[in-house]
């Protein structure tokens, strides 16, 4: 490849694509001594956020935004520090106890995009990365030193060298076109409705609840300043017909129909809804070749799971634990590379297949009611419910879990 026409540009590391998983990215191999580009294809401005998301950060990735300089984003004014509760067609599940900030792992939160984006960029610049924004990575190629990318930008065509690529370009990856990172796709039954309002009462102690209807999930999020976020997933039929002017009135009629949320006689609409009708879930393989793929571009689940910027932010903090210490030779891509692709496959990867399980809305309502009742009668098992859904456990861990309960709740009823 001739390079006499381009200024070339080295970095050690490009990461491709400045959104979460990119910039998260970003910051972690700076701060252990590489110099980082990252390239956005989009133009981007001080305040660009993702709006396509509804931003319930799960317990598991809590801490990890500490590790980013992003600390002070769990306070409130940021964000609002929040608890799950499940209404299950077997009862109530909800965490106990209120908010103790020493330890970040025991509530999520509800941090908007339009606070969280900026903020990441603007600590990966703080940190010293390169933010190109407006630059896409158009074609890659790998030779005996490290990779060559070509860029395009608003000022044409650019060409850098890095040691080390890292795909961070979302669920649509062009990286994972280009360099043949096959996509898993699994069906997504649901589609969701979501948006912003006034006028609705936060519940008690800030808790998130989330209302199993029938085979729909009904969510209601406080956020900052005392808003609310409104989430449908819903079975498509059933949606598919609410339309025009009529759509936020059937919207806020369902909610209204739901015991466990609070009144919508008051909601007034900050936006219009947003959502989407068909989200299938996809699944790629995290390392290909010698490019490692984080966040949505590696895996991207029904976003009824909420864990997709969680997942984002692991994922990035896998890949730096698995180069911390290791120089970007090729032994060390070589040994880095394997201990992300372990890492990834034994924490993260786990979670998919419960996921895209409950993606689908055929299951049987008598099955689903006996795991949910036996998950209520048990305090030990609830908790670990809850730990299963804010991905602080593995399922394995909570199938075992769930199998012993099951089986002391029958050898009790046999006593009685
Ligand atoms: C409706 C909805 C609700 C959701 N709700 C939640 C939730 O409650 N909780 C949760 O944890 N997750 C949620 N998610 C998922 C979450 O939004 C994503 O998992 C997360 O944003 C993924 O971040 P990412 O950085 O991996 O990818 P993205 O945010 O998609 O970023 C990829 C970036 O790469 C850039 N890019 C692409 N190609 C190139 C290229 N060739 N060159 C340069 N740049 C490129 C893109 O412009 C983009 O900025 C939701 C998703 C949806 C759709």
């Amino acid at each position: 490849m001739s390079t006499q026409k381009y200024d070339v540009r080295s970095v050690d590391v490009a990461v491709v694509g400045g959104s979460l998983a990119g910039c998260a990215t970003a910051i972690r191999f700076s701060r252990m001594g590489h110099r980082v580009a990252v390239f956005e294809k989009k133009a981007v401005t001080e305040d660009s956020y993702k709006r396509l998301c509804t931003h319930f950060v799960q317990p598991h990735a809590v801490p990890l935004l500490d590790g980013l300089g992003l600390a002070h984003l769990r306070e409130p004014g940021w964000s609002v520090a929040t608890k799950a509760v499940f209404v299950t067609p077997g009862g109530v599940v909800e965490t106990p106890g209120g908010y103790d900030p020493g330890q970040p792992d025991s509530y999520a939160l509800n941090l908007e995009r339009r606070v969280l984006d900026p903020a990441v960029r603007e600590a990966a610049r703080k940190q010293g990365v390169q933010y190109l924004e407006g630059t896409g990575v158009e074609s890659l190629e790998e030779d005996a030193s490290g990779w060559t990318l070509d860029t395009r930008g608003a000022d044409g065509p650019r060409r850098y060298r890095a040691r080390l690529v890292v795909a961070a370009d979302g669920r649509r990856s062009r990286l994972a076109g280009l360099l043949g990172n096959p996509t898993e796709s699994r069906p997504n039954e649901r589609a969701v409705l979501f948006g912003y309002f006034t006028g609705i009462e936060a519940p008690e102690g800030n808790r998130s609840v989330f209302v199993m209807n029938d085979r729909d999930l009904a969510c209601t999020y406080p956020l900052v300043g005392g808003r609310t976020e409104l989430v449908l997933f819903a079975e498509k039929s059933r949606v598919d017909n609410w339309r025009g002017e009529e759509r936020l009135e059937r919207f806020l009629e369902y909610f209204d129909g739901l015991e466990a949320t609070p009144s919508m006689a008051g909601a007034v609409p900050e936006s219009p809804l947003l959502g989407y009708t068909d989200y299938p879930s996809q699944i790629r393989r995290p390392v290909l070749g010698s490019v490692p793929f984080v966040g949505d571009a590696a895996l991207s689940l029904d976003a009824m799971s909420g864990v997709g910027c969680g997942f984002a932010l692991q994922s990035a903090d896998l890949l730096a634990r698995s180069f911390a210490g290791r120089s970007l030779d090729e032994a060390g891509l070589r040994a880095g590379l394997a201990d992300y692709r372990e890492r990834f496959e034994s924490t993260i990867l786990p979670h998919a297949d419960g996921i895209c399980g409950d993606s689908l809305v055929g299951k049987d309502e008598a099955t689903r009611q006996r795991m949910f009742t036996t998950i209520c009668r048990s305090p030990e098992l609830s908790q670990k419910y809850l730990a299963l859904t804010g991905r602080m456990v593995q399922p394995a861990e909570f199938q075992q879990a769930f199998m012993r309960g099951l089986m002391s709740q029958r050898a009790g009823a046999a006593r009685k």
